[in-house]
């Protein structure tokens, strides 16, 4: 055989294990959702399994070695065998961020690891409740998390690693349209917070539906284009919380997290630059630019790579509207003269997370 004939069969190879992986997480998934009511261990063992699947197969994607764990050789004849240690839900996080530049967040991380402990005492310590109450409470414990982990998954699968999934689009939204239903084994923890809800309500706050759970239990301050905490009161999803005034209709669009929400009235998609739009305070920036100060010009971010995501809101603050990172003052960064979140000091010479700075230029010569 040829060499190049030689690495389209290993590359077919690749794509053949790549896709039955993805086929296991789905049905892994499902057969989760299936097995809640009457065996709850197992749906928690197989949502765990699903998980680690799906983040494997993100992996594979960029490079099979990567799943492979790091204490071994990767060694190619082993790997087409399945004999292998795979990579640990640690190692594949950090594997994320450092290998595949596609990191998982600290909220990801941490339902994540929640589902793995959860596993863990169902393999290992789980017996059989047999009061009716203990019943209920275990099976809202999972529901509880695997709609937490499953809203982070889904985000994942649908929006920082579209390309990776999408072939598989259309079962992701079956799933998805399935899992939701496990939210009925909640509700009877939102009818027992509907007074404190009334109760909060008074107090000024707002409630939307919670994108985890689907109760109107997510509980919100009533401020518009500045960042707060949230939480959903029913099944405790919390994150940093925004709202806007939609610029398509007047709804209220509420964001979690990341610059990435729909309008719940009419549609409207919104990424990270179509926020920065909404969030940059536009009579403040023309003010300051004849005053000759232009901090409100729209900023590089150096937490998360955001380019021009950074703005001055009307209330003074400055957002990075991707990884909605709140930073005390600008700097410029002396070789491409683009505002920056980080610190600038060497940036002649280093450059910023956008340029190379001069030393960078000089490699060229
Ligand atoms: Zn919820
Ligand atoms: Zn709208
Ligand atoms: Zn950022
Ligand atoms: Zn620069």
């Amino acid at each position: 055989m040829v060499e190049g004939e030689w690495e389209g069969v290993e590359d077919m190879k690749k794509k053949i294990i790549f896709e039955q992986l993805v086929e296991n997480a789905i049905d892994f998934l499902s057969k989760a959702i299936d097995e809640l009511k009457d065996h709850p261990k197992f749906s928690m063992i197989n949502f765990h399994a699903s998980l680690e699947i799906f983040i494997k197969a993100r992996l594979m994607a960029e490079h099979w070695t990567l799943v492979v764990a790091k204490r071994q050789e990767p060694d190619w004849e082993k790997f087409l065998a399945g004999d292998f240690q795979s990579v640990s839900l640690d190692d594949a996080a950090f594997r994320l961020d450092k290998v595949v530049k596609s990191g998982l967040s600290k909220n990801e991380v941490e339902i994540f690891r929640e589902v793995a402990r959860h596993r863990n005492k169902m393999v290992h310590f789980f017996h059989e409740v047999h009061t009716e109450e203990n019943n209920i409470k275990l099976r809202q414990e999972i529901a509880r998390t695997q709609l937490i982990a499953w809203y982070f998954l889904h985000k994942l699968l649908t929006e920082k690693w579209k390309e990776t999934f999408e072939p598989w689009s259309e079962k992701i939204i079956e799933i998805d349209c399935s899992l939701r239903k496990l939210h009925e084994f909640l509700k009877i923890i939102f009818e027992n917070h509907k007074n404190k809800i009334e109760e909060y309500k008074k107090q000024g706050f707002i409630f939307a539906n919670c994108p985890s759970c689907g109760f109107k239990s997510h509980k919100h301050q009533n401020v518009k284009k500045t960042i707060y905490d949230s939480e959903c009161m029913v099944c405790g999803l919390n994150g940093e919380s925004l709202q806007i005034e939609c610029s398509g209709c007047d709804a209220t669009v509420f964001f979690m997290d990341e610059g990435f929400s729909i309008c719940l009235e009419c549609g409207k998609k919104y990424e990270p630059e179509d926020l920065a739009e909404v969030l940059i305070d536009s009579g403040g920036a023309h003010i300051a630019a004849m005053d000759g100060d232009d901090t409100s010009y729209s900023a590089n971010c150096s937490e998360c790579d955001g380019y021009q995501t950074v703005v001055r809101t009307e209330n003074d603050e400055h957002i990075c509207a991707s990884c909605f990172g709140i930073f005390d003052s600008l700097q410029v960064c002396q070789w491409c003269n683009e505002y920056n979140t980080g610190d600038m000091e060497y940036s002649y010479t280093f450059g910023c997370n956008f340029c190379e700075g001069s030393s960078g230029s000089h490699d060229d010569d």
